[in-house]
């Protein structure tokens, strides 16, 4: 009998938690005899998941738990999750029901029976995101997709249920900077998509706020483009070019009006300008540098307190 693995990271979801448990295991209820292991990531939460978690575990045999030494990030809570999983198949779902359980039959039914390695669901919608958060993903996802050539969608989250070899691949991408969204279309497996209308969080706040949502972003570009680094090539050119232009100008005018051309300003605008663009392609630079800096460094992705 198969055997499929739930994966669920979890930050500060006491409120969630419960609701949660109910629906998903109502859902594995039709699915039955499906044989399931819950696993929850703790991620150095401060209200009561732990405790919660401990709880579920001593109650229900098909629950297992996993508590970071401190909040290490999601990305690191579902390596862990996948890690410490031993289903056949293993799908990863937010605690939050922003991720439908009732979807769960299907995505099982397009890996067992139609032939597919992976089977995600689409947020169709971004209700309840908020404007700005909403037009800067929608930019990012089409920066992204140029920059890296993955396939980097809006709506194609971590909300997926996975073949064990599949998840292997996954578990082989050891690297500390993780994309997740990257890390899927890397391994590539033929996946199918089912849509689901966007839904709010049942209760609590999302963890995300404008600066961790930029700074993922940024990841996501770095973990998996270099085309950045080559920004300063393309700008030298395109500096020459300006340069040589504007010399001829000059010179073509000094020879025409002997000491009526100054351009002080021009020059000004120019340094600044220059100035700038040398700031850019170093920040750049250092990007990369930072990120380089941190993988050679060999940590670990996250600590565990206490597993079960
Ligand atoms: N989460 C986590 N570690 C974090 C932040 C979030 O494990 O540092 C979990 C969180 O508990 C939830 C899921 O990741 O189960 C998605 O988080 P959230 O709902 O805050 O993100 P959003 O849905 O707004 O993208
Ligand atoms: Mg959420």
């Amino acid at each position: 009998m198969a055997k499929l693995s739930l994966i669920v990271p979890c930050f500060n979801e006491e409120e969630a938690l419960p609701i949660f448990y109910k629906e998903v295991k109502a859902v594995l209820k039709t699915m039955e005899p499906l044989e399931y292991e819950l696993v929850f990531i703790d991620d150095g939460s401060k209200d009561g998941t732990s405790r919660l978690l401990k709880e579920l575990a001593t109650k229900d045999k098909g629950c297992r738990y996993v508590i970071f030494s401190r909040n290490f990030g999601k990305e690191a809570a579902m390596y862990a999750g996948l890690r410490e999983s031993s289903g056949d198949y293993c799908v990863i779902l937010d605690a939050d029901l922003q991720h439908p359980p009732a979807l769960l039959p299907a995505m099982y039914k397009a890996v067992t029976e139609e032939g597919y390695d992976c089977c995600g669901g689409k947020r169709l919608g971004r209700e309840g995101d908020g404007f700005l958060r909403s037009l800067f993903s929608k930019a990012f996802y089409r920066i992204g997709k140029g920059l890296t050539h993955l396939e980097m969608q809006d709506g194609y989250g971590d909300f997926r249920l996975m073949k064990r070899s599949m998840v292997d691949a996954i578990l082989q991408m050891g690297e500390y900077n993780r994309y997740m969204k990257g890390i899927f279309s890397f391994v590539g497996f033929d996946t199918k998509w089912l849509p689901y209308d966007n839904a709010e969080r049942i209760c609590g706040d999302s963890k995300w706020n404008f600066k961790s949502l930029l700074n993922y972003a940024i990841e996501g570009i770095l973990s998996f483009s270099t085309a950045p680094l080559k920004f300063s090539g393309v700008a030298a050119l395109l500096l020459f070019a300006a340069g040589a232009l504007l010399l001829a100008v000059n010179l073509v005018q000094c020879a025409l009006v002997p000491m009526a051309y100054t351009g002080y300003e021009v020059i000004l605008t120019v340094v600044l300008f220059l100035s700038g663009l040398q700031m850019a392609v170093l920040y750049i630079m250092g990007a990369y540098l930072s990120k380089d800096y941190m993988e050679n460094k060999g940590r670990p992705l996250y600590i565990i307190k206490e597993k079960r």
